[in-house]
């Protein structure tokens, strides 16, 4: 499979998610819950309730942004730019966009962003099981010894 119609599957596949999501948080407070009446309910169960709807709230606007870079990706695809480091303008590896498929930067510049962010959260939504970055960096260093200078 290509990497657009893995992005396109991705897409979809958000789409569908956030779909349910937002599904789920139309459903007003009292009618999720048994009781009839806000005033009768006990308040820590209203509160725990509240506190489930905002956790899920803030996964939704995760997955949003999450689709958001699939669509850039996309974008930058139909435009010949996907493979393009957005930040130095060399090449992305193509491991890494199998891996990272909505990735706008390249290993050396994911890596000096990460001093910044210490991980980016769609890596850890999306692909749980993947390796770290700094990981990755080891092993392209290993092969790839005449950029290497730390
Ligand atoms: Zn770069």
């Amino acid at each position: 499979m290509d990497l657009k119609s893995k992005l396109l599957d991705k897409k979809q596949e958000l789409e569908e998610v956030i779909a349910q999501k937002k599904d789920d948080l139309m459903i007003p407070v009292t009618e999720s819950t048994d009781e009839l009446s806000m005033y009768d309910q006990h308040p820590a169960d209203a509160a725990s309730d509240l506190y489930e709807r905002e956790k899920d709230a803030g996964l939704l606007e995760l997955m949003e942004l999450e689709l958001q870079k699939t669509n850039d990706a996309l974008a930058r695809y139909d435009r010949g730019q996907y493979y393009i480091c957005k930040s130095c303008g060399k090449a992305i590896e193509p491991k890494r966009l199998e891996r990272l498929l909505n990735t706008t930067l390249c290993i050396e510049c994911a890596r000096k962003a990460q001093d910044d962010f210490i991980r980016p959260a769609e890596e850890d939504i999306t692909f749980p099981g993947a390796m770290s970055d700094r990981g990755e960096t080891l092993e392209i260093a290993g092969y790839d010894l005449y950029d290497s200078d730390n």
